[in-house]
């Protein structure tokens, strides 16, 4: 059973955890550097990336996930999480301490006010049928590089995106009991230990 962490400072750990749990594998909260050091794959949360970020800097994570990452260490990031995962972040406001892994550029609550949440059935590569999605105060994929798979897109943009062993959606799968996005980042994890 692969052991799945999930980055547990602040944001939506438990709701990542249950859609772990239902599908068969074991969540871990991560919260320090041997936590880390103990799980096969890392989901980091939606929440508020700036929050998460200074804990991820006080606690001393960026660099060893970041290590970890350069060797096929599974990482899916949700809302806060791929902005944490972004390379750069354009806009006022930047999230500071990001790890910067994954080549997109990305705009902070780039949907605006007025539609600070929203849902949207997204066709989904490899998916047979729609996905629900949940997009709150979420991040605007600006761009991706070339090495960047787009798995789903929303009014034209990049909403669900992937690069060898990184993940990131700028909505939230944990939020409707629809595990299948989960369930595609359980299958990278046989993959990286194969
Ligand atoms: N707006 C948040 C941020 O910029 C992300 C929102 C979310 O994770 N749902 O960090």
């Amino acid at each position: 059973m692969s052991k799945v962490g999930v980055l547990a400072f602040q944001g939506d750990v438990r709701e990542h955890s249950a859609a772990l749990e239902r599908l068969g594998a074991a969540p871990v909260l991560v919260k320090t550097r041997d936590d880390l050091a103990s799980v096969d794959a890392l989901i980091i949360p939606g929440g508020e990336s700036t929050t998460i970020g200074k804990l991820l800097d006080r606690f001393d994570m960026i660099d060893p996930i970041a290590d970890r990452a350069a060797s096929g260490f599974p990482i899916y990031g949700t809302c806060a999480g791929l902005i944490l995962l972004a390379a750069s972040v354009t806009g006022k406001h930047d999230a500071p301490h990001r790890l910067g892994l994954l080549d997109i550029e990305v705009a902070r609550n780039g949907y605006g006010r007025q539609v600070d949440s929203f849902e949207s059935e997204l066709e989904v590569k490899g998916l047979a049928s729609s996905f629900r999605a949940v997009f709150i105060r979420a991040p605007i994929i600006e761009s991706v590089g070339d090495a960047i798979e787009v798995l789903a897109r929303c009014d034209g943009r990049p909403v669900l995106v992937r690069s060898a062993n990184l993940m990131a959606s700028s909505f939230h799968p944990e939020m409707t009991g629809d595990d299948r996005v989960h369930e595609m980042f359980l299958e990278t994890i046989t993959g990286a230990n194969a």
